[in-house]
């Protein structure tokens, strides 16, 4: 981050938020949870399937007061809070992580660890992205690794991430929503053949909420 980018979000007091709402986590370990999502504007990955384009230009998004949005959070009945992006690493979270934990709040992080850790976390999703793979310190922080399965390829791509997790890290694996139909029957055969993985679903698309 260049001093520019430094001054405009403060050491992470001010961060380019896109939206925050109150939900249910719909995805992987914390499936089901009520949970108050920070979705941050910003990211250089480039998925060609992302399903949250909108975020990827973060000066569509101006940086907003971090105080002003753990109290909104602080708001709602949530114990724990997402933050997601776009890709959130892209900025310091020291301050926001700080701010939310000192408020009793559990913080579950979603990254595709494709830039350097920041802020303190009680859960992190690691979600690799081939067109820019994960630094290596995220491998050791995941607490769960979610590979997002397009086609019968991506297991190998699978694989060859979970080989770098930590012992105790859960796999995941997940149908790229626009393929549902025709990729989850596979998925299910190759989990059957590997129970070491475990499959998370997208049910906040089946539910229609965010
Ligand atoms: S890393 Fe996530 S937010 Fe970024 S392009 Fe890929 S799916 Fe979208």
């Amino acid at each position: 981050m260049n001093r520019e980018q430094q001054d405009q979000f403060d050491g992470g007091r001010r961060l380019p938020l896109v939206e925050d709402f109150y939900t249910i986590q719909g995805e992987g370990f914390h499936t089901g949870k009520a949970a108050y999502f920070i979705r941050l504007g910003g990211c250089d990955v480039g998925c060609r399937w992302c399903d949250a384009k909108f975020t990827w230009n973060p000066r569509i998004y101006p940086p907003r007061s971090v105080d002003e949005i753990v109290e909104r959070a602080c708001g709602y009945k949530a114990q724990a809070i997402v933050v997601t992006g776009g890709e959130p690493l892209l900025y310091p979270l020291d301050y926001l992580t700080g701010r939310l934990h000192e408020r009793g709040l559990e913080i579950f992080l979603e990254t595709s660890g494709s830039h350097p850790f920041s802020g303190t976390f009680d859960w992190v999703c690691l979600s690799p992205k081939r067109r820019q793979p994960p630094l290596e310190e995220a491998f050791g922080r995941a607490h769960e690794l979610k590979v997002i399965v397009e086609s019968e390829a991506d297991f190998e791509w699978a694989e060859r991430n979970a080989a770098c997790t930590r012992s105790g890290c859960l796999l995941y694996l997940q149908p790229e929503w626009s393929v549902y139909e025709r990729v989850t029957p596979a998925i299910v055969e190759y989990v059957k053949e590997h129970p070491q993985w475990n499959i998370s679903v997208q049910t906040h698309k089946f539910m229609h909420i965010p």
